[in-house]
């Protein structure tokens, strides 16, 4: 672990502290300072604050897609749950500016209160707006850079910036934004009758939650689907669900995700990785890239 000399960060924060808890999947050590500020000027000072001690900072969303390193990291970790507002984009109704800690479910919910559309696809899909812009979160029904308009990043050299969406600023689970920390998100929807937008809601998380094991711990997809094809198909084919290290397993509902069945480890999930992508492999010489991002010093693949 690093020893800080410095006073400490210039918000909320926690000292040494355990990211199990805050990651989905339920995997990770600790770190040597969790901050939490609760506003984006917290933000941008806590970045400040990082940048001046010399010290390594990560942004953590909801955990939802990340594996974090078992003997922890010694990163800066800054927190964006408590960053949360929806508010109106300008004069236009159908506007909006989403702030990084705002949960996706809360954001699919409160438009649809506000009887907007264009959010329904995201629905099912746990993690917040700032996680969902870096990774362009989405599945077969859309993905949130379908209703992106603007992006109000902090740059790596601490620049407070608006992106206007090009082509070029999403592709499939990634994001253009050369690692700069999502502050707001600007999002255009289209007005829609609430009762429609709440069927649309049902029809698309009843498919979800019959195809992925939702109520199980776990981060999401662990590989990209490759080119023109289905990388749960090709893990299933190659009869890998079920397959367990330790408390890590391949779901038996979803053969792309891994679940977390009670104390499973990073290893053990670095172990089971391995063998999805090498039955893949042995089969029909596919490579799968990994989509679940990863903190550890050691290398994972
Ligand atoms: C059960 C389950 C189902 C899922 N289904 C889907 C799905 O259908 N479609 C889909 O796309 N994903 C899915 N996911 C994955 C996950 O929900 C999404 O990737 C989500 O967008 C992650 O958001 P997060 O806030 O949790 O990000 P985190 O996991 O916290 O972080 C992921 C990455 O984003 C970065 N990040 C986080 N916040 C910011 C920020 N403010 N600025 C810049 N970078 C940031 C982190 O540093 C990290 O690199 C699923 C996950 C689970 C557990």
């Amino acid at each position: 672990m690093i020893s800080v000399t410095t006073s400490g960060p210039p918000c909320p924060s926690r000292r040494d502290s355990p990211l199990s808890a805050l990651t989905t999947i339920g995997v990770g050590g600790r770190v040597p300072w969790l901050v939490e500020p609760r506003n984006v000027d917290e933000l941008k000072a806590a970045v400040a604050w990082a940048r001046d001690a010399g010290l390594e900072h990560r942004m953590l969303g909801g955990g939802a897609n990340l594996l974090v390193a078992d003997d922890g990291l010694d990163f800066v970790v800054i927190r964006s749950d408590a960053i949360r507002f929806v508010q109106r984009d300008g004069d236009d109704h159908s506007r909006l500016r989403v702030s990084c800690g705002v949960p996706i479910p809360t954001f699919v919910q409160q438009t649809r209160e506000m009887g907007m559309t264009g959010a329904e696809p995201l629905v099912g899909i746990p993690g917040t707006i700032g996680g969902a812009t870096a990774m362009n979160a989405g599945g077969r029904h859309g993905w949130l850079s379908d209703i992106v308009t603007r992006v109000r990043v902090l740059t790596r050299d601490q620049q407070d910036v608006e992106i206007e969406k090009t082509e070029s600023t999403f592709g499939y689970r990634s994001s253009n934004l050369d690692d700069a920390i999502v502050l707001e998100t600007m999002v255009v929807l289209e007005p829609g009758d609430k009762r429609a937008i709440q069927e649309k809601i049902k029809t698309y998380l009843k498919e979800k939650s019959a195809a992925q094991p939702l109520t199980e711990k776990s981060a999401g997809c662990v590989f990209k689907n490759p080119e023109g094809g289905s990388a749960g198909k090709e893990l299933e084919a190659a009869g890998v669900k079920g397959l367990r290290i330790g408390d890590a397993a391949v779901s038996e509902k979803h053969a792309n995700f891994i679940v977390n069945r009670g104390a499973a480890t990073l290893r053990d999930v670095r172990e089971l990785v391995a063998r999805m992508r090498r039955a893949v492999h042995d089969r029909t010489g596919i490579l799968l890239e990994r989509e679940v991002k990863v903190w550890s010093k050691d290398p994972f693949d």
